[in-house]
């Protein structure tokens, strides 16, 4: 069914009233046809309108086989009836999706002018829009221009003025893409002194409207370059979120705001010289704790000689890395098999660094008798246990002396 096309006239928020034809189930939700409709079908990278038929709400309204198809949620379907329907459009949405595209227009006519380069493709997101330009990757430099000049055009009000061609005339036009096939009219939407294009979606009256554009960035993708942008409302949210953060910096580090960046990465750089320092620190007293826990156990007691024994020890205050800390610290002091529990986090380590002795033996069946999980080497094992009772039921089953190699 051919449903009248209003979209392009109707920005208000009025209510306007059309007739609902035909309801039916669409994939999981439900779909209305419409003798006309204010409510843009989603087509040429910019998505449907939203708004309200009879006070449902409509989640998206897009085209497929030459229908319109304005879609609800199935429960709203259900309660809906064929017949008279009040429409109304959701205004701030189809404006900011207007300001976006027509700020597409003017960044990809501007970039064509500025580096010869065409846009191939656009998509017009919720949040950041993009563009891909075939052009293999654009310097700060041109950006920069891109946007300035952008800005310029903004400031001057430039009217946008729409052409409906015959086909057979579309080259009267310098259009900056082809022209779609098959068409008895081509929409021409002209952004004076900048931009012809054939498009049909919805636009604003004049480069003014659009307030403000950004280049968010520009990233290689498939051979060409893709640019994110955001246009109108979207940079005053944006300038909003940065300046709250960048505030947020400024207070903590008592800094002005123009300076925070580099604030932050000063202190960056202090918090990675300290980080490595602790880490020094740490291996040090690593070290001082193995060398006491070796004395503590008569390992390496004056004149004792070690016979090759586990040495099996629960550390109460160290978490599972410094029990590792500690266990490598100490078989450079010994050859003993040593064990490094750490109940805190129901973990072990193990170290051997006598040749011929094999750790795993050792600790597996008590591991596994305790539902623990690990693994490991000859010369290194570590394992899990689901409590810190089981770990401790390990490290008793290991001082056993049938647990001796
Ligand atoms: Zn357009």
């Amino acid at each position: 069914m051919k449903t009248e096309r209003l979209y392009y006239d109707i920005h208000d928020d009025g209510v306007y009233a059309a007739t609902i034809l035909e309801i039916r189930p669409f994939k999981d939700k439900t779909a209305l046809i419409l003798d006309k409709t204010i409510f843009y079908p989603e087509g040429g990278g910019q998505s449907g309108d939203r708004g309200a038929i009879n006070g449902a709400a409509l989640l998206d309204t897009r085209e497929e086989g030459g229908e319109i198809l304005h879609v609800v949620s199935e429960a709203d379907g259900a309660a809906l009836r064929t017949g008279g329907a009040a429409l109304r459009l959701d205004t701030r949405r189809r404006r900011d999706f207007s300001a976006q595209h027509t700020a597409q227009h003017l960044l990809s006519g501007t970039i064509l002018r500025l580096t010869g380069k065409p846009t191939l493709s656009m998509h017009l997101g919720e949040e950041v829009n993009t563009i891909d330009v075939d052009a293999p990757e654009f310097t700060k430099e041109t950006l920069l221009a891109v946007e300035e000049a952008v800005a310029g055009a903004i400031e001057r009000d430039c009217p946008l003025i729409t052409h409906f061609c015959p086909p057979e005339n579309v080259a009267d036009f310098p259009l900056r893409k082809v022209p779609p096939q098959g068409e008895e009219v081509i929409r021409v939407v002209e952004v004076q002194g900048n931009d012809f294009s054939p498009c049909c979606g919805t636009h604003l009256r004049s480069t003014g409207e659009i307030g403000m554009l950004r280049i968010l960035g520009a990233e290689k993708y498939k051979g060409m370059t893709r640019v994110s942008f955001i246009a109108g409302r979207r940079v005053l949210n944006d300038s909003r979120l940065l300046r709250d953060n960048a505030d947020t910096v400024s207070r903590a580090l008592k800094v002005p705001v123009v300076e925070a960046a580099q604030a932050v990465l000063a202190l960056l750089e202090k918090a990675g010289a300290l980080e490595r320092r602790v880490k020094a620190l740490e291996e040090t007293l690593a070290g001082i704790k193995a060398a006491e826990l070796l004395q503590k156990a008569g390992i390496l007691a004056e004149g004792a000689t070690p016979t090759p024994r586990v040495l099996a020890l629960s550390l109460p205050d160290a978490d599972i890395d410094e029990a590792h800390r500690i266990g490598r610290a100490a078989q450079k002091l010994c050859g003993v098999p040593l064990v490094f529990a750490s109940p805190k986090d129901a973990k072990f380590v193990a170290f051997c660094s006598t040749k011929g002795i094999d750790l795993r033996p050792m600790l597996k069946p008590a591991m596994e008798a305790n539902e623990g999980r690990g693994g490991g080497g000859s010369s290194f094992f570590q394992g899990v246990f689901s409590s810190a009772q089981e770990l401790a039921a390990f490290m008793a089953a290991l001082t056993l002396p049938n647990a001796l190699p």
